[in-house]
């Protein structure tokens, strides 16, 4: 049985657990469909499903009894329940819903009902060396997708064109799927930590915040970059143009240095940041304590005020999950655990910088699994 589930067992005092949330059901049985739910008791474990899904999981769920249902699984499930023998039946409470819970009372009168209160994402916050190898996966898919399209931000092309480009590129490099609602937030918009893309023109000169990932076997990706769009890329103008535009140019380019220093040094403090914060992150280490290196960082530079949401979050099937790295956070770091850091410096009016890897805890630190290089 799962470590913890064991721990489970040993904590509430119940002598079956119902695992409703379909991450957990995947985690633990490998079963990959939308309708299975697992009932597992000290000495043996049920995997329920509808007749869609009979011939998927006779190929994916082995180390469970395969029991057909019909579709309305929950109903069904409950219907079973009253033949077995449990007496105190636990349930995973942040999933089970108010209007489940009431039909679980009403089915089951007899059956003590015990909420396990854990996040359900706990159970799988140590990832397996196997489930590393596909966030891997993914974040390699990340590298191949971004490089292809680097080249085509530029001044003029919209958010939402890069947005499609870079989704396209992960689909086309071997994503399942796209992972989340891609973020491409330039210039001033880089103010919105999740400003999605929008119909906005990229300038010449901007900072662009790229937040985006994929899902390979079921495993995802999740990575920022902020890059300068560079003068490269300045169209080139006709002499008579030029000397039109001299004037402007160059009060442009005085505002531009402003405001180029600025955009340099919030850059640098953010990748400080970063540093700050793998610097402190080992086995052992409160999650709240990783948040505070990167915080207290950015806080001494001055910009402690733009720094307003936590510093990362676990990945795995789920795009966020446990552990949550956060001023009030309880989660300590374990060896094997997968989880992103991504500082960011958010300035209304003027834009912002956000830079995301993936690490993984390893025995005497972390290992950055995101491949993209994040210096400007
Ligand atoms: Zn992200
Ligand atoms: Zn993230």
């Amino acid at each position: 049985m799962h470590p913890a589930l064991k721990t489970y067992f040993q904590k509430y005092p119940a002598d079956g657990l119902l695992i409703t949330n379909l991450n957990n059901v995947r985690y633990l049985s490998d079963f990959t469909g939308t309708n299975g739910l697992l009932l597992i008791t000290s000495t043996r474990g049920y995997f329920f499903t509808d007749f869609r899904y009979r011939e998927q999981a006779t190929n994916q769920v082995t180390d469970f009894e395969i029991v057909e249902m019909g579709r309305d699984l929950f109903g069904d499930v409950l219907e079973r329940l009253k033949d077995c023998k449990i007496k105190r039946l636990g349930f995973e409470a942040p999933t089970v819903n108010y209007a489940q819970y009431l039909r679980l009372q009403k089915s089951l009168r007899g059956i003590k009902l015990v909420p396990v209160t854990e996040d359900p994402g706990k159970l799988r916050e140590v990832k397996t060396e196997i489930e590393i190898k596909k966030i891997a996966k993914a974040l390699a898919i990340n590298k191949l997708a971004f490089e292809e399209m680097r080249e085509m931000i530029k001044g003029g092309v919209t958010e939402i064109e890069i947005k499609t480009e870079i989704e396209m590129a992960m689909l086309k490099h071997g994503a399942d799927k796209i992972g989340f609602d891609t973020i491409v937030a330039s210039g001033w918009r880089g103010a919105l930590p999740h400003g999605v893309a929008s119909n906005k023109k990229i300038k010449v000169g901007e900072l662009v915040t790229i937040d985006f990932g994929c899902t390979a076997d079921g495993y995802n990706s999740d990575e920022t970059v902020t890059v300068l769009v560079g003068e490269t890329s300045l169209p080139v103008l006709s002499s008579a143009e030029a000397r039109r535009n001299r004037r402007h140019l160059s009060f442009a380019k005085e505002r531009t240095g402003r405001g180029l220093a600025r955009q340099l040094e919030i850059h640098q403090i953010v990748f400080e940041a970063q540093r700050a914060a793998i610097a402190v992150a080992h086995p052992g280490v409160k999650c709240s304590d990783i948040d505070k290196a990167a915080r207290d960082y950015i806080t001494k530079k001055g910009y402690g005020q733009y720094f307003g949401h936590a510093l990362g979050h676990g990945v795995g099937l789920e795009v966020h999950e446990r552990p949550v790295l956060s001023p009030n956070s309880t989660d300590v770091l374990e060896e094997g655990m997968v989880f992103t850091i991504e500082p960011g410096i958010y300035i209304p009016g003027f834009g912002g910088v956000r830079i995301e890897d993936v690490f993984m805890c390893t025995k005497s630190g972390v290992r950055r699994l995101s491949k993209i290089e994040k210096k400007l």
